[in-house]
């Protein structure tokens, strides 16, 4: 239902979607809020707004949120409602007696983007100081991670290197393994104003997205390769780049490592990564590459803008580190209208990395064996922290089925839909003893649990999100928490359940111990918050109200480096089982796994996911557009309509994943990045055949 009616106040908060962190004025009668509006003065969105931020008002109010605490003994019971207190201390005694039985590091905790800096600092606290184990970890390891990896090891910095309006100065943009109008549609606006204006556009995708071609927009240079083969690709770019002599050697002479980029010139010269040799594999044909390359290296300001279509692949860290490569050996990182800079899905994704909510990573980035860096938490904290890394998502879901961990807490995040591998995941969380979930939705991974705390959304919070821009905005509570606590106050409460007191009073207080404890983070404040409006990270005695573009004079590790990036096949490969590769990506009105997005009037958009086929292939299996199919891969089936189009090409087919009951996770295997265990959600191997209706 779209309400609209006469507001009496507002008030401006960031929305909760995805990473370009759109800000906006909630429009209030009385407690309800009507409308919301975004703000002209929002520098991520320059008073601009898309379907999703406009109607995000409407899931928080909806009659599926459940406000009263809940428990039960076993999964198969029903719940029983019960007090915060029950809840809460019931939830804390078993975590200790599953340590006291099975050890310290059997429990853990798992964040979200989705949550607040704040929270998501909070639950990495609980988890290092009150259960003593470093197994926390975010769902950024799932779509972003081989970011964090890649451009630490090549830059120094695991954040993306501009601002957004960056953009506006390109001359050429290279769109790789995102869909920016559909999945970031304020920057996607933002970009096709650039194009339009005359910028150069490369688009990498195995699919025609939106920017390869629209009535005002069209890009120079579609590599449209087959899933799988992204490395290969950029590869046989830089082969061009290096043997064409199109190196920007004065840059790469002042600003890089000498022996690294000499070694990577060596690697990608080699006649095996020329396009003519690669072409075959990738699908590219050879002129396409040697154009598009050209174009990046000679045009001027040259900018790279990422997304899942790189990073959630086998190579993901792999590709990351070779998009960095590129830009540094064009020269084109360091000023306003070039760079390297991943898209992120969800609006806090940057911030819960930035956190510490990795089982490797105290928060700024600080790697948990590194003894001053904990001596610093330690004090802070009044606790002795561990020095070995603990357990990431995949790691927690095998232990539990080797029974050597036995405890979970969820903070905002739905596994059991999200992650690869639907039966997997269940059979791990189906061996758990206590599993505590903290969601404003009864959602799929509520199904095994054992406690149920209810979530708030952004609606009734105060804290701050992060974009993917570093930006830092305020999350500001417009209406009180249905349930009666924020979940900063029940992360809180839980933990002193488990006898390690915090006693926070407000967001800031949490904000001011995270600046006093991360050097990037040295000058945020809310105040300061309050009087810039936002900041973007790093912000601190060097840089007092920010940093919009990063790496200008040298890079933040020094100097940059050039890393190898071999190419090595994924497993999942066409075979005669399984011809065809599926790829996955979102549709504009929708969200993710849609627990948000459904709720809303969103839902009249787009409802339900469907599999993208060519006709070529449709007509090889009998299917007419609109007929069920059903898809089987080797880790299980489900079933879809069919959508018959050349949007795709022969070989590959394509869904979202915004609704339960299309189960795409299903099918997705449990194959991930090499560094990072980022699942390889972009590629699976299945065989699709027509069926009757289910
Ligand atoms: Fe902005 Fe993204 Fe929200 Fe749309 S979904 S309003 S682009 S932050």
């Amino acid at each position: 239902v779209i309400r609209m009616g006469q507001a009496e106040k507002s008030v401006t908060t960031t929305c909760a979607y995805c990473g370009v962190g759109c800000s906006f004025k909630a429009e209030l009668k009385g407690n309800e809020v009507v409308r919301m509006v975004p703000h002209k003065d929002g520098k991520a969105n320059l008073g601009h707004s898309c379907v999703k931020g406009r109607f995000a008002w409407g899931y928080a109010t909806h009659p599926d949120r459940i406000t009263t605490p809940m428990i039960r003994n076993t999964i198969d019971e029903p719940w029983r409602t019960v007090s915060w207190d029950e809840a809460l201390n019931h939830a804390a005694s078993e975590f200790r007696r599953i340590q006291a039985k099975h050890g310290r590091s059997a429990v853990g905790g798992i964040t979200s983007s989705r949550c607040t800096n704040e929270e998501t600092y909070l639950v990495q606290k609980l988890v290092r100081a009150a259960f003593g184990n470093n197994n926390v970890d975010t769902c950024a390891r799932v779509c972003h991670s081989p970011t964090g990896y890649g451009l630490k090891q090549t830059l120094g910095e695991s954040a993306g290197t501009q601002t957004f309006e960056s953009v506006l100065q390109a001359d050429v943009v290279m769109v790789i393994g995102a869909n920016p109008t559909e999945g970031h549609p304020v920057f996607g606006s933002l970009l096709k104003r650039r194009i339009r204006e005359g910028a150069k556009l490369i688009v990498i995708d195995p699919r025609d997205i939106e920017l390869v071609k629209t009535p005002h927009v069209q890009a120079d240079y579609h590599l449209k390769l087959m899933p799988g083969t992204n490395v290969a690709v950029a590869n046989a770019l830089a082969h061009v780049i290096v043997t064409e002599g199109l190196v920007d050697t004065t840059y790469v002479a002042e600003r890089c490592e000498a022996a690294s980029f000499r070694r990577w010139c060596e690697f990608v010269s080699r006649p095996e990564n020329a396009p003519e040799a690669t072409a075959a594999l990738t699908g590219v044909p050879a002129e396409t590459v040697r154009g598009a390359a050209r174009l990046y290296a000679t045009q001027g300001n040259a900018a790279i803008y990422y997304g899942l279509g790189v990073t959630e692949h086998s190579q993901g860290s792999t590709m990351v580190m070779a998009i960095a490569n590129l830009a540094m050996a064009t020269g084109n990182v360091g000023r306003m209208g070039v760079g390297v800079n991943p898209l992120r899905g969800q609006n806090n994704v940057q911030g819960s990395c930035d956190m510490g909510s990795f089982p490797h990573e105290l928060p700024g980035y600080r790697h948990v064996s590194d003894a001053t860096t904990r001596a610093l938490f330690e004090s802070a904290w009044g606790v002795t922290l561990d020095a070995e890394p603990g357990l990431r998502i995949p790691n927690m879901f095998e232990a539990a089925l080797d029974g050597s961990f036995r405890g979970l807490y969820i903070e905002g995040e739905d596994i059991a839909q999200s992650d690869p591998n639907t039966q997997h995941v269940e059979a791990a969380l189906r061996a758990m003893e206590c599993v505590v979930v903290q969601d404003i939705f009864l959602n799929e991974t509520a199904k095994f649990a054992h406690v149920f705390l209810p979530g708030a959304s952004f609606l009734e919070k105060d804290g701050t999100f992060t974009n993917a821009e570093r930006r830092i905005s305020r999350v500001r509570k417009v209406m009180p928490p249905l349930a009666g606590m924020a979940d900063w106050e029940v992360t809180m409460a839980l933990s002193r359940a488990l006898g390690y007191p915090m006693d926070y009073t407000h967001p800031s207080e949490i904000m001011d111990e995270i600046a006093r404890l991360t050097p990037s983070f040295h000058g945020v404040s809310y105040d300061k918050l309050e009087r810039l409006g936002s900041i973007q990270w790093p912000c601190n005695e060097a840089a007092p109200e920010g940093t919009p573009i990063m790496h200008v004079e040298r890079f933040v590790r020094g100097q940059g480096r050039f890393m190898l990036t071999a190419y090595i096949p994924t497993d999942e490969r066409a075979s005669k089982r399984f011809p065809l590769l599926l790829t996955t990506g979102r549709i504009l009105s929708q969200y993710n796994v849609g627990a948000q997005t459904r709720r809303t009037a969103n839902i009249v958009w787009h409802a339900e996911d469907r599999l993208e086929i060519h006709p070529h292939d449709a007509e090889e299996r009998g299917i007419q557009d609109g007929d069920w199919v059903g898809i089987a891969s080797r880790a299980g089936e489900t079933v879809l309509r069919a959508t018959v189009t050349a949007r795709v090409q022969p070989g590959v087919v394509y869904t979202t994943f915004h609704f339960p009951e299309s189960g795409a996770n299903v099918i997705t295997t449990d194959n991930s990045d090499w560094a990072t265990n980022c699942p390889e959600y972009k590629v699976t191997a299945v065989q699709v055949v027509a069926v009757s209706q289910p």
